[in-house]
């Protein structure tokens, strides 16, 4: 984290030295768990402080928070940003799937703020169970659109299915679970007029 601008900084208290950036190792516990966490600071070259600025607080407040949540055996941030990114949403989209606010995703990604044991939950069931992750898209209001067919295209695709003569029970019982099998359908509805049964039965 070391910087030119950082490096030349004047130091506030004897406004003498230059401020040069360090980092540390500090031995912390937690819920009798020991770890080295790393510890952002900066330190004067003539009156010898060591100071830590609002960014220094803000960098060693994550790492903190960081190793707290995995204590806790919550995601982490980076963990929670990679099965967001998986289930492919936005921060906003997922806080408005997931709840906790506009910048919860945010903050939870960045280390800044634990999300709760519930909501930690909740996340690792919609990434393992796609049928809860789809009710809750629904439930949110903007996955609706985009999965749910017309009448009209439902009836052509369905047509071309029996047109193949191959149309299977559980084929329909997909239709109501599975967003992959639904998508198909917009495919083939959306080729029907060319090939829709070389789409759909293959
Ligand atoms: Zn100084």
């Amino acid at each position: 984290m070391t910087t030119d601008k950082n490096v030349f900084s004047t130091c506030p208290l004897c406004e003498q030295g230059v401020l040069t950036e360090q980092q540390a190792s500090e031995s912390t516990v937690y819920k009798g768990v020991e770890r080295l966490l790393p510890l952002y600071f900066a330190c004067c070259s003539e009156c010898g402080t060591e100071q830590a600025d609002a960014k220094h607080l803000r960098a060693n407040k994550r790492v903190l928070q960081a190793f707290k949540k995995e204590v806790d055996g919550l995601l982490t941030g980076a963990q929670l940003r990679e099965l967001r990114e998986s289930l492919e949403l936005t921060q906003a989209q997922a806080a408005q799937v997931f709840g906790g606010g506009p910048v919860a995703f945010s903050k939870y990604e960045s280390d800044d703020v634990a999300q709760s044991e519930g909501m930690d939950k909740l996340l690792r069931v919609a990434q393992a169970v796609p049928a809860a992750f789809a009710w809750l898209k629904q439930h949110a209001g903007f996955a609706t659109e985009q999965i749910t067919l017309s009448s009209q295209s439902m009836t052509l695709a369905l047509a071309a299915v029996r047109a193949k003569g191959r149309v299977q029970q559980q084929l329909y019982a997909g239709f109501q679970l599975q967003d992959s099998v639904r998508e198909q359908v917009v495919i083939g509805t959306a080729h029907f007029a060319g090939s829709a049964q070389k789409q759909w039965v293959h």
